[in-house]
């Protein structure tokens, strides 16, 4: 048995306890751990996991000491923020619904050599419990997404990259879904020493402003007892997007106005600086011909010198104080997105084209195999010859990932979110048990 030793020490010694302060006081036991503040500890050592290379790593040679492999949460997860509105890049945060979509997000970020955010929507999460599951009471939306941060959470490791573990869009009716996660990271936190999600997005932009702030700053409070981080949207996303459908809101409401967002900021900042705000400058969810989006971006630079004048008593004055979150990125011009990045905009939502990614991915694989792929027995070498290679779900599966990965590989290049790390390029992946008996051709 492995004991990873100099992890262990490093855990209890340096970053990892710097990484969060629990506002929390920890139950008195005679376990070890218990007897000092909760400390993050690697799932890979927990269970005695393989942990070489990347998994092994304390932190990263470009990023600050307290990113580490692996789920982030409090003080690591707002210094890489910071790194990021600092250094002028967003970071890619892609909606999964699978562990094929999430191990493509990891694989992605590897090649990247920088980290990324990994979100479920309410429906996102039903579908990775299985749409055959029941969803009275969210219980399949709930289960669903946690069984995801479990799979996340162990494999992140693996991959060897930071991960803030997210989840999106959460209108009104959708609170209780939130509540249910938010009690498994209370759980998980007087065991864990941390959240099992990194953050949450609240989507009150419906409702009155006033209610909305008044809703996340309650959610906010619980939130950052455990160095949790929300997200708010304030102003309304354009479009369609898992069911909700913005196409038809009087333009006025796609754009924020400064005043707002100062207002949210200064009630939030009250209770926690752990806030990113999705305010609207003409984004729309979806991808549509060209001239039917007018992004607004210097909506969010004339919002960060308003609210960083108002804070001029209160030094140092911060001249991007907000952390930006867009929404609605897919089919915008690259010079758009990073003239927004130049604003503030920390994080980048990404579904739709990696929602085609992934179907082109298998689109094409069966273009090129349609033949092979038509029966069980048959295809153009011989009426008697079996197609088992061609139709394994791995093959076409593999062929959306890969296709989902280039995909991605763009997405970080518009960010300006790679070679972030400092870690260099990843070694391709050995597999020791050798290609599969009967594999495709490459
Ligand atoms: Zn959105």
């Amino acid at each position: 048995m492995k004991l990873h030793l100099p992890l262990l020490i490093t855990a209890l010694t340096s970053s990892y306890a710097s990484a969060f302060s629990p506002s929390k006081a920890s139950p008195l036991s005679c376990t070890p751990r218990a007897r000092t503040a909760p400390l993050r500890e690697k799932i890979a050592d927990e269970l005695d996991l393989p942990c070489e290379d990347e998994c092994a790593l304390k932190s990263f040679p470009n990023l600050p000491e307290s990113v580490h492999p692996g789920v982030l949460s409090g003080q690591a997860m707002m210094d890489l923020l910071n790194h990021a509105k600092e250094n002028g890049y967003a970071i890619p945060a892609v909606n999964c619904v699978s562990s094929s979509s999430i191990n493509a997000c990891l694989e992605a970020a590897r090649r990247n050599d920088a980290p990324i955010i990994i979100q479920f929507s309410s429906g996102g999460a039903q579908f990775y419990a299985g749409k055959g599951l029941d969803n009275k009471n969210y219980a399949a939306a709930i289960s669903g997404a946690v069984s995801g941060a479990f799979h996340v959470r162990t494999l992140s490791e693996q991959y060897g990259v930071p991960v803030i573990l997210h989840t999106d869009h959460c209108a009104k009716k959708l609170l209780p879904w939130v509540d249910g996660l938010l009690s498994a990271s209370e759980r998980y936190y007087e065991k864990h020493g941390e959240p099992l999600f990194s953050s949450h997005m609240i989507d009150l932009s419906e409702e009155p402003i006033e209610e909305n702030i008044d809703i996340c700053k309650s959610y906010l409070e619980r939130f950052s007892k455990m160095g949790m981080l929300l997200e708010m949207e304030l102003g309304i996303t354009g479009g369609e997007e898992d069911g909700v459908n913005n196409e038809d809101v009087p333009l006025e409401d796609l754009y924020s106005k400064p005043e707002e967002i100062y207002m949210v900021y200064d009630e939030l900042s009250k209770i926690s600086d752990q806030f990113t705000i999705a305010a609207a400058f003409g984004n729309v969810h979806g991808v549509y011909s060209p001239g039917n989006v007018k992004l607004e971006p210097k909506i969010l630079t004339r919002a960060q010198a308003y609210i960083s004048d108002k804070l001029q008593d209160k030094a140092p004055v911060d001249k991007k104080p907000v952390k930006f979150v867009f929404h609605g990125g897919s089919g915008s011009d690259v010079s758009d997105i990073q003239e927004a990045i130049s604003y503030g905009v920390i994080k980048m939502n990404i579904d739709t084209d990696t929602q085609w990614s992934y179907w082109e991915g298998i689109k094409k694989f069966e273009n090129k195999y349609h033949d092979y792929l038509q029966g069980q027995i048959g295809n153009p070498e011989g009426a008697d010859k079996p197609n088992k290679k061609y139709y394994d779900p791995r093959e076409c599966l593999r062929a959306a990932e890969t296709n989902t990965v280039s995909r991605l590989d763009q997405c970080f290049k518009d960010l300006k979110c790679q070679n972030i790390l400092g870690l260099g390029d990843a070694k391709s992946a050995e597999n020791v048990l050798g290609p599969r008996r009967g594999g495709l051709p490459v």
